[in-house]
Protein backbone atom coordinates (compact mmCIF):
# COMPACT_ATOMS: atom_id res chain seq x y z
CA UNK A 1 0.00 0.00 0.00
CA UNK A 2 1.21 3.30 -1.21
CA UNK A 3 2.35 5.82 2.17
CA UNK A 4 3.48 9.19 1.86
CA UNK A 5 7.21 8.30 1.69
CA UNK A 6 6.82 6.23 -1.35
CA UNK A 7 9.30 6.57 -3.95
CA UNK A 8 7.50 8.69 -6.43
CA UNK A 9 4.22 10.00 -4.87
CA UNK A 10 4.08 13.87 -4.31
CA UNK A 11 4.03 14.36 -0.89
CA UNK A 12 2.55 17.90 0.48
CA UNK A 13 5.37 19.45 2.04
CA UNK A 14 7.19 19.41 -1.95
CA UNK A 15 3.67 20.77 -3.55
CA UNK A 16 3.72 24.26 -1.20
CA UNK A 17 0.15 23.87 -1.45
CA UNK A 18 -0.39 25.17 1.94
CA UNK A 19 2.47 27.65 1.80
CA UNK A 20 2.21 31.37 1.29
CA UNK A 21 5.44 31.59 -0.74
CA UNK A 22 5.25 32.75 -4.05
CA UNK A 23 7.50 29.78 -5.10
CA UNK A 24 4.82 27.37 -3.82
CA UNK A 25 2.32 28.23 -5.98
CA UNK A 26 4.89 28.44 -8.58
CA UNK A 27 5.60 24.43 -8.16
CA UNK A 28 1.88 24.07 -7.86
CA UNK A 29 0.60 25.38 -11.13
CA UNK A 30 3.70 23.75 -12.68
CA UNK A 31 2.55 20.20 -11.04
CA UNK A 32 -0.76 21.15 -12.25
CA UNK A 33 0.12 21.64 -16.02
CA UNK A 34 1.88 18.38 -16.60
CA UNK A 35 -1.35 16.28 -14.38
CA UNK A 36 -4.64 17.61 -14.20
CA UNK A 37 -7.42 18.88 -16.34
CA UNK A 38 -9.49 22.02 -16.16
CA UNK A 39 -12.89 22.51 -16.94
CA UNK A 40 -13.26 23.11 -20.91
CA UNK A 41 -9.34 23.36 -21.18
CA UNK A 42 -6.95 21.64 -23.39
CA UNK A 43 -4.40 19.02 -21.68
CA UNK A 44 -2.26 21.54 -22.70
CA UNK A 45 -4.02 24.58 -21.39
CA UNK A 46 -1.24 27.40 -20.77
CA UNK A 47 -3.68 30.20 -19.76
CA UNK A 48 -3.93 32.08 -16.47
CA UNK A 49 -3.61 29.44 -13.75
CA UNK A 50 -3.94 30.60 -9.60
CA UNK A 51 -3.37 28.77 -6.67
CA UNK A 52 -5.41 29.42 -3.98
CA UNK A 53 -4.31 27.97 -0.06
CA UNK A 54 -7.61 29.05 1.69
CA UNK A 55 -10.82 30.82 1.71
CA UNK A 56 -12.85 32.73 4.32
CA UNK A 57 -15.89 34.50 4.35
CA UNK A 58 -15.37 36.46 0.60
CA UNK A 59 -12.03 36.47 0.75
CA UNK A 60 -9.91 33.77 -1.42
CA UNK A 61 -6.25 34.07 -0.71
CA UNK A 62 -3.73 32.70 -3.20
CA UNK A 63 -0.41 30.64 -2.08
CA UNK A 64 1.55 33.72 -3.19
CA UNK A 65 -0.69 35.87 0.01
CA UNK A 66 -2.32 37.97 -2.61
CA UNK A 67 -6.16 38.13 -1.26
CA UNK A 68 -9.32 38.49 -4.05
CA UNK A 69 -12.82 39.36 -3.50
CA UNK A 70 -14.93 36.58 -4.97
CA UNK A 71 -17.37 37.45 -6.90
CA UNK A 72 -18.03 34.17 -8.51
CA UNK A 73 -19.47 31.90 -5.31
CA UNK A 74 -17.65 29.37 -7.19
CA UNK A 75 -20.42 29.25 -10.01
CA UNK A 76 -23.28 30.12 -7.89
CA UNK A 77 -22.79 27.88 -4.96
CA UNK A 78 -21.25 29.37 -1.82
CA UNK A 79 -24.20 31.74 -1.39
CA UNK A 80 -22.94 32.17 2.49
CA UNK A 81 -19.04 32.77 1.38
CA UNK A 82 -16.38 30.08 2.78
CA UNK A 83 -15.85 28.29 5.90
CA UNK A 84 -18.75 29.67 7.56
CA UNK A 85 -18.52 28.38 11.08
CA UNK A 86 -22.55 27.01 10.89
CA UNK A 87 -21.53 25.01 7.82
CA UNK A 88 -18.09 23.97 9.01
CA UNK A 89 -19.71 22.51 11.89
CA UNK A 90 -22.21 20.49 10.62
CA UNK A 91 -19.66 19.01 8.43
CA UNK A 92 -17.75 18.05 11.72
CA UNK A 93 -20.83 17.20 13.49
CA UNK A 94 -22.27 14.39 10.45
CA UNK A 95 -18.55 13.00 10.21
CA UNK A 96 -18.78 12.14 14.24
CA UNK A 97 -21.71 9.62 13.27
CA UNK A 98 -21.53 8.66 9.46
CA UNK A 99 -19.61 9.88 6.22
CA UNK A 100 -21.73 8.00 3.83
CA UNK A 101 -23.69 4.64 4.05
CA UNK A 102 -25.88 3.68 0.66
CA UNK A 103 -29.66 4.44 -0.01
CA UNK A 104 -30.37 1.36 -1.51
CA UNK A 105 -32.86 -0.17 1.41
CA UNK A 106 -31.57 2.03 4.12
CA UNK A 107 -32.32 5.46 4.99
CA UNK A 108 -30.78 8.51 7.62
CA UNK A 109 -32.27 11.51 9.44
CA UNK A 110 -30.26 14.24 7.07
CA UNK A 111 -31.91 12.59 4.03
CA UNK A 112 -35.21 12.26 5.52
CA UNK A 113 -34.88 16.22 6.91
CA UNK A 114 -33.77 17.94 3.80
CA UNK A 115 -36.54 16.05 1.90
CA UNK A 116 -39.28 17.61 4.23
CA UNK A 117 -37.24 20.63 4.01
CA UNK A 118 -37.44 21.04 -0.30
CA UNK A 119 -41.06 19.83 -0.35
CA UNK A 120 -41.71 22.86 2.34
CA UNK A 121 -40.01 25.63 0.47
CA UNK A 122 -40.76 24.67 -3.15
CA UNK A 123 -44.14 25.39 -4.41
CA UNK A 124 -46.45 23.40 -3.13
CA UNK A 125 -47.82 20.27 -5.14
CA UNK A 126 -43.42 19.60 -5.39
CA UNK A 127 -43.91 16.75 -3.22
CA UNK A 128 -41.50 14.05 -3.50
CA UNK A 129 -37.55 14.33 -3.75
CA UNK A 130 -35.19 12.59 -5.50
CA UNK A 131 -31.08 13.11 -4.16
CA UNK A 132 -28.71 12.92 -6.74
CA UNK A 133 -25.02 13.94 -6.85
CA UNK A 134 -24.40 16.94 -9.09
CA UNK A 135 -26.59 19.46 -11.22
CA UNK A 136 -26.16 17.64 -14.34
CA UNK A 137 -27.64 14.40 -12.81
CA UNK A 138 -30.75 15.89 -11.41
CA UNK A 139 -31.29 17.20 -14.79
CA UNK A 140 -30.60 13.52 -16.42
CA UNK A 141 -33.53 12.14 -13.31
CA UNK A 142 -35.97 14.94 -14.70
CA UNK A 143 -35.80 13.52 -17.95
CA UNK A 144 -35.95 9.67 -17.47
CA UNK A 145 -38.72 10.54 -14.42
CA UNK A 146 -40.68 12.24 -17.06
CA UNK A 147 -40.37 9.45 -19.80
CA UNK A 148 -41.45 6.81 -17.03
CA UNK A 149 -44.25 9.08 -16.75
CA UNK A 150 -45.37 8.98 -19.92
CA UNK A 151 -44.97 5.24 -20.03
CA UNK A 152 -46.91 4.97 -17.42
CA UNK A 153 -50.19 7.08 -18.42
CA UNK A 154 -50.12 4.74 -21.75
CA UNK A 155 -48.44 7.58 -23.56
CA UNK A 156 -45.01 5.99 -24.65
CA UNK A 157 -44.72 7.74 -27.76
CA UNK A 158 -43.95 11.65 -25.73
CA UNK A 159 -40.45 11.18 -25.88
CA UNK A 160 -39.38 14.55 -26.76
CA UNK A 161 -38.50 17.53 -24.98
CA UNK A 162 -39.12 20.84 -25.98
CA UNK A 163 -36.92 23.81 -24.78
CA UNK A 164 -35.66 27.41 -25.18
CA UNK A 165 -32.29 28.41 -26.91
CA UNK A 166 -28.99 29.98 -25.03
CA UNK A 167 -30.35 27.54 -22.09
CA UNK A 168 -27.40 25.07 -20.29
CA UNK A 169 -28.62 22.23 -18.64
CA UNK A 170 -25.21 20.69 -17.62
CA UNK A 171 -22.44 18.17 -19.16
CA UNK A 172 -23.69 14.64 -19.45
CA UNK A 173 -25.68 13.36 -22.68
CA UNK A 174 -28.89 13.63 -21.65
CA UNK A 175 -28.47 17.71 -20.28
CA UNK A 176 -26.23 18.00 -23.19
CA UNK A 177 -28.95 17.61 -25.67
CA UNK A 178 -31.05 20.30 -24.50
CA UNK A 179 -28.43 23.14 -24.42
CA UNK A 180 -28.12 25.44 -27.13
CA UNK A 181 -27.83 23.79 -30.01
CA UNK A 182 -25.31 26.26 -31.64
CA UNK A 183 -23.43 27.46 -28.31
CA UNK A 184 -23.52 23.76 -26.33
CA UNK A 185 -21.75 20.64 -27.79
CA UNK A 186 -24.24 19.36 -30.23
CA UNK A 187 -21.88 19.24 -33.02
CA UNK A 188 -19.31 17.43 -31.61
CA UNK A 189 -21.38 14.52 -30.02
CA UNK A 190 -24.36 15.10 -32.60
CA UNK A 191 -24.29 10.51 -32.79
CA UNK A 192 -24.85 10.32 -29.46
CA UNK A 193 -27.96 13.33 -28.99
CA UNK A 194 -31.31 12.44 -29.40
CA UNK A 195 -32.77 15.63 -31.50
CA UNK A 196 -35.14 17.90 -29.45
CA UNK A 197 -36.96 20.42 -30.04
CA UNK A 198 -35.42 24.25 -29.96
CA UNK A 199 -37.67 27.60 -29.73
CA UNK A 200 -36.56 30.78 -29.62
CA UNK A 201 -34.99 32.34 -26.50
CA UNK A 202 -37.66 34.42 -24.84
CA UNK A 203 -37.26 38.06 -26.72
CA UNK A 204 -38.75 40.33 -23.63
CA UNK A 205 -36.52 41.39 -20.67
CA UNK A 206 -37.69 40.91 -17.11
CA UNK A 207 -39.16 44.05 -16.79
CA UNK A 208 -40.81 44.53 -20.08
CA UNK A 209 -44.70 42.97 -20.52
CA UNK A 210 -45.00 39.58 -22.42
CA UNK A 211 -47.40 40.15 -25.65
CA UNK A 212 -48.45 37.36 -27.52
CA UNK A 213 -45.79 38.12 -30.31
CA UNK A 214 -43.29 37.10 -27.92
CA UNK A 215 -44.47 33.67 -27.27
CA UNK A 216 -45.89 33.03 -30.62
CA UNK A 217 -42.63 30.74 -32.11
CA UNK A 218 -42.87 28.51 -29.20
CA UNK A 219 -46.44 28.23 -29.27
CA UNK A 220 -46.25 27.15 -33.13
CA UNK A 221 -43.72 24.65 -32.19
CA UNK A 222 -45.25 23.29 -29.18
CA UNK A 223 -48.84 22.89 -31.38
CA UNK A 224 -46.75 20.94 -34.09
CA UNK A 225 -45.52 18.33 -32.03
CA UNK A 226 -47.39 18.28 -29.15
CA UNK A 227 -48.07 14.59 -28.99
CA UNK A 228 -44.80 13.52 -28.86
CA UNK A 229 -43.53 15.95 -26.38
CA UNK A 230 -42.81 14.56 -22.95
CA UNK A 231 -42.07 17.87 -21.31
CA UNK A 232 -40.79 21.16 -21.61
CA UNK A 233 -37.71 22.10 -20.03
CA UNK A 234 -35.92 25.42 -19.32
CA UNK A 235 -34.63 27.74 -16.79
CA UNK A 236 -37.41 30.07 -15.16
CA UNK A 237 -36.79 33.64 -15.78
CA UNK A 238 -33.03 33.38 -15.48
CA UNK A 239 -30.97 31.58 -18.63
CA UNK A 240 -27.71 31.20 -16.88
CA UNK A 241 -24.32 29.62 -17.62
CA UNK A 242 -25.54 29.92 -21.88
CA UNK A 243 -26.27 33.62 -21.64
CA UNK A 244 -26.76 35.45 -18.46
CA UNK A 245 -30.08 36.85 -18.98
CA UNK A 246 -33.39 37.69 -17.64
CA UNK A 247 -36.69 37.29 -18.91
CA UNK A 248 -40.45 38.30 -18.14
CA UNK A 249 -41.62 36.43 -15.33
CA UNK A 250 -45.03 36.57 -17.76
CA UNK A 251 -42.91 34.62 -20.56
CA UNK A 252 -42.81 31.80 -18.07
CA UNK A 253 -46.37 32.24 -17.24
CA UNK A 254 -47.72 31.34 -21.10
CA UNK A 255 -45.10 28.35 -21.32
CA UNK A 256 -47.09 27.10 -17.73
CA UNK A 257 -50.48 27.56 -19.63
CA UNK A 258 -49.23 25.42 -22.81
CA UNK A 259 -48.27 22.83 -21.31
CA UNK A 260 -51.28 22.52 -19.21
CA UNK A 261 -53.39 23.43 -22.61
CA UNK A 262 -50.73 20.26 -24.25
CA UNK A 263 -50.96 17.96 -21.30
CA UNK A 264 -46.63 18.31 -21.18
CA UNK A 265 -45.21 18.34 -17.93
CA UNK A 266 -42.96 21.28 -17.23
CA UNK A 267 -39.86 20.71 -15.98
CA UNK A 268 -37.72 23.73 -14.15
CA UNK A 269 -33.95 24.04 -14.40
CA UNK A 270 -33.44 25.89 -10.56
CA UNK A 271 -29.99 24.75 -10.32
CA UNK A 272 -28.68 27.82 -10.54
CA UNK A 273 -30.97 30.59 -9.96
CA UNK A 274 -32.85 28.43 -6.77
CA UNK A 275 -31.81 29.97 -3.24
CA UNK A 276 -32.63 33.34 -3.78
CA UNK A 277 -30.22 34.34 -6.37
CA UNK A 278 -32.42 36.17 -7.95
CA UNK A 279 -34.21 37.66 -5.19
CA UNK A 280 -36.85 35.11 -5.05
CA UNK A 281 -36.00 31.53 -3.51
CA UNK A 282 -36.79 30.14 -6.74
CA UNK A 283 -37.15 31.15 -10.27
CA UNK A 284 -40.60 30.05 -10.29
CA UNK A 285 -41.67 32.43 -7.80
CA UNK A 286 -41.10 35.86 -10.37
CA UNK A 287 -43.96 34.50 -12.01
CA UNK A 288 -46.21 32.73 -8.93
CA UNK A 289 -46.31 29.09 -10.95
CA UNK A 290 -45.31 25.46 -9.99
CA UNK A 291 -43.42 22.79 -12.60
CA UNK A 292 -44.48 19.58 -12.45
CA UNK A 293 -40.75 18.66 -12.05
CA UNK A 294 -37.83 20.94 -10.58
CA UNK A 295 -33.90 20.53 -10.60
CA UNK A 296 -32.05 22.43 -7.81
CA UNK A 297 -28.43 22.20 -7.02
CA UNK A 298 -25.31 24.64 -6.88
CA UNK A 299 -26.29 26.50 -3.89
CA UNK A 300 -28.18 23.40 -2.38
CA UNK A 301 -25.14 23.08 -0.38
CA UNK A 302 -23.51 26.55 0.07
CA UNK A 303 -21.05 24.86 -2.34
CA UNK A 304 -19.43 22.58 0.50
CA UNK A 305 -19.93 19.39 -1.56
CA UNK A 306 -21.50 18.05 -4.10
CA UNK A 307 -25.36 17.43 -4.79
CA UNK A 308 -28.66 17.79 -5.69
CA UNK A 309 -32.16 16.89 -5.92
CA UNK A 310 -34.97 16.18 -8.14
CA UNK A 311 -38.44 17.15 -7.20
CA UNK A 312 -41.78 16.08 -8.42
CA UNK A 313 -45.60 15.94 -8.33
CA UNK A 314 -47.61 13.40 -6.71
CA UNK A 315 -48.89 12.95 -9.99
CA UNK A 316 -45.60 12.23 -11.58
CA UNK A 317 -44.20 10.10 -9.21
CA UNK A 318 -47.84 8.13 -9.19
CA UNK A 319 -47.36 7.85 -13.23
CA UNK A 320 -43.43 6.79 -12.91
CA UNK A 321 -44.57 3.93 -10.14
CA UNK A 322 -47.60 2.76 -13.30
CA UNK A 323 -44.60 2.23 -15.63
CA UNK A 324 -43.62 -1.11 -16.71
CA UNK A 325 -40.36 -0.94 -14.94
CA UNK A 326 -43.02 -0.25 -11.83
CA UNK A 327 -39.74 1.76 -10.15
CA UNK A 328 -38.01 5.06 -10.83
CA UNK A 329 -34.61 3.71 -13.09
CA UNK A 330 -32.08 5.72 -10.77
CA UNK A 331 -30.03 5.31 -8.05
CA UNK A 332 -26.31 6.85 -7.69
CA UNK A 333 -23.51 5.31 -5.34
CA UNK A 334 -23.54 8.46 -3.29
CA UNK A 335 -27.28 8.93 -3.47
CA UNK A 336 -28.24 11.23 -0.27
CA UNK A 337 -24.74 11.34 0.92
CA UNK A 338 -25.39 12.32 4.59
CA UNK A 339 -21.98 15.19 4.59
CA UNK A 340 -23.71 16.61 1.97
CA UNK A 341 -27.06 16.40 3.11
CA UNK A 342 -26.24 17.50 6.55
CA UNK A 343 -24.37 20.35 5.46
CA UNK A 344 -27.02 21.08 2.57
CA UNK A 345 -29.41 21.31 5.60
CA UNK A 346 -27.50 23.27 7.56
CA UNK A 347 -26.77 25.72 4.49
CA UNK A 348 -30.64 26.05 3.86
CA UNK A 349 -31.68 26.65 7.21
CA UNK A 350 -28.96 29.58 7.33
CA UNK A 351 -30.15 30.72 4.40
CA UNK A 352 -34.21 30.66 5.31
CA UNK A 353 -33.50 32.28 8.88
CA UNK A 354 -31.02 34.99 7.72
CA UNK A 355 -32.49 38.30 6.05
CA UNK A 356 -31.41 37.43 2.57
CA UNK A 357 -34.15 39.12 0.89
CA UNK A 358 -32.90 42.48 1.93
CA UNK A 359 -28.59 41.03 1.20
CA UNK A 360 -29.72 40.50 -2.20
CA UNK A 361 -31.62 43.40 -2.85
CA UNK A 362 -28.35 45.60 -1.16
CA UNK A 363 -26.15 43.83 -3.49
CA UNK A 364 -27.96 44.25 -6.42
CA UNK A 365 -28.62 47.65 -6.10
CA UNK A 366 -24.62 47.95 -5.47
CA UNK A 367 -24.27 46.08 -8.65
CA UNK A 368 -26.91 48.56 -10.58
CA UNK A 369 -24.73 51.61 -9.14
CA UNK A 370 -20.99 50.42 -9.71
CA UNK A 371 -21.89 48.93 -13.28
CA UNK A 372 -23.81 51.83 -14.23
CA UNK A 373 -20.87 53.58 -15.87
CA UNK A 374 -19.81 50.46 -17.92
CA UNK A 375 -22.73 51.35 -20.51
CA UNK A 376 -20.88 53.95 -21.49
CA UNK A 377 -17.81 51.92 -22.57
CA UNK A 378 -17.72 51.56 -26.37
CA UNK A 379 -17.02 47.85 -26.26
CA UNK A 380 -19.98 47.16 -24.50
CA UNK A 381 -22.86 45.97 -25.80
CA UNK A 382 -25.36 45.75 -22.35
CA UNK A 383 -24.91 45.89 -18.81
CA UNK A 384 -28.04 44.09 -17.16
CA UNK A 385 -28.58 43.21 -13.28
CA UNK A 386 -31.21 41.19 -11.59
CA UNK A 387 -30.81 40.11 -7.81
CA UNK A 388 -27.21 39.45 -6.68
CA UNK A 389 -26.18 38.80 -10.72
CA UNK A 390 -24.33 41.59 -12.27
CA UNK A 391 -23.45 41.45 -16.22
CA UNK A 392 -21.39 43.36 -18.84
CA UNK A 393 -21.75 41.79 -22.45
CA UNK A 394 -18.89 43.46 -24.43
CA UNK A 395 -19.46 43.65 -28.49
CA UNK A 396 -16.59 41.15 -28.71
CA UNK A 397 -15.30 38.41 -26.78
CA UNK A 398 -12.86 39.15 -23.77
CA UNK A 399 -9.14 37.62 -23.98
CA UNK A 400 -9.27 35.68 -20.92
CA UNK A 401 -5.21 35.70 -21.23
CA UNK A 402 -5.46 39.50 -21.39
CA UNK A 403 -8.44 40.04 -18.74
CA UNK A 404 -8.54 37.34 -16.20
CA UNK A 405 -4.46 38.20 -14.71
CA UNK A 406 -6.21 41.89 -14.90
CA UNK A 407 -9.26 41.19 -12.93
CA UNK A 408 -6.74 39.24 -10.52
CA UNK A 409 -4.36 42.46 -10.42
CA UNK A 410 -7.41 44.41 -8.94
CA UNK A 411 -8.65 41.97 -6.18
CA UNK A 412 -11.08 39.97 -7.50
CA UNK A 413 -12.16 36.88 -8.63
CA UNK A 414 -14.34 37.33 -11.91
CA UNK A 415 -14.23 35.13 -14.84
CA UNK A 416 -15.51 36.38 -17.99
CA UNK A 417 -16.93 33.31 -20.20
CA UNK A 418 -17.46 35.08 -24.05
CA UNK A 419 -18.67 38.30 -24.28
CA UNK A 420 -19.53 37.85 -20.32
CA UNK A 421 -17.86 39.52 -17.49
CA UNK A 422 -20.19 38.85 -14.77
CA UNK A 423 -20.75 38.29 -11.09
CA UNK A 424 -22.79 36.26 -8.73
CA UNK A 425 -21.12 37.31 -5.42
CA UNK A 426 -21.89 35.61 -2.03
CA UNK A 427 -24.79 36.84 -0.39
CA UNK A 428 -22.90 37.97 2.98
CA UNK A 429 -20.47 40.47 0.33
CA UNK A 430 -20.56 43.88 2.07
CA UNK A 431 -21.23 47.01 -0.21
CA UNK A 432 -17.49 48.43 0.57
CA UNK A 433 -16.71 44.60 -1.61
CA UNK A 434 -19.09 44.93 -3.76
CA UNK A 435 -17.94 48.39 -4.51
CA UNK A 436 -14.49 47.01 -5.51
CA UNK A 437 -15.93 44.25 -7.70
CA UNK A 438 -17.93 46.33 -9.71
CA UNK A 439 -15.27 48.94 -10.03
CA UNK A 440 -12.34 46.69 -10.98
CA UNK A 441 -15.28 44.62 -13.65
CA UNK A 442 -15.92 48.22 -15.63
CA UNK A 443 -11.66 49.32 -15.26
CA UNK A 444 -11.36 45.63 -16.62
CA UNK A 445 -13.65 45.78 -19.51
CA UNK A 446 -12.63 49.51 -20.38
CA UNK A 447 -8.41 48.49 -20.42
CA UNK A 448 -9.31 45.90 -22.66
CA UNK A 449 -12.07 46.22 -24.80
C1 LIG B 1 -24.51 24.25 -13.44
C2 LIG B 1 -25.84 23.91 -13.99
C3 LIG B 1 -26.20 22.57 -14.28
C4 LIG B 1 -25.23 21.43 -14.07
O1 LIG B 1 -24.85 21.27 -12.75
P1 LIG B 1 -23.49 20.49 -12.38
O2 LIG B 1 -23.53 20.39 -10.89
O3 LIG B 1 -22.37 21.33 -12.92
O4 LIG B 1 -23.57 19.17 -13.05
C5 LIG B 1 -27.46 22.34 -14.77
N1 LIG B 1 -28.33 23.34 -14.98
C6 LIG B 1 -28.04 24.62 -14.72
C7 LIG B 1 -29.07 25.68 -14.96
C8 LIG B 1 -26.77 24.95 -14.24
O5 LIG B 1 -26.47 26.24 -14.01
Amino acid sequence: MPTSTSPGLPSPARGGASGTDGAGGADLVARDRRAVWHPYAAASHDGPLFAVASAAGVRLTLTDGRELIDGMSSWWAAIHGYRHPVLDEAVRTQLGSMSHVMFGGLTHEPAVRLAETLVAITPEPLRRVFLCDSGSVAVEVAIKMALQYWTGRGRPERTRLLTIRRGYHGDTSGAMSVCDPDAGMHHLFSQLLPRHLFAPAPRCAYDEPCEDADVAEFERLFARHAHEVAAVILEPVVQGTGAMSFYAPGWLARVRELCDHHGVLLIADEIAVGFGRSGELFGCDHAGISPDIMCVGKALTGGYLSMAATLCTDEVAAGVSDSPAGAFMHGPTFMANPLASAVANASVELLLSSPWRDRVAEISAGLAAGLAPAAELAGVADVRVLGAIGVIETRDPVDMAVIQPLLVELGVWVRPFGRLVYTMPPFITSPADVATLTDAMVEAVARTT
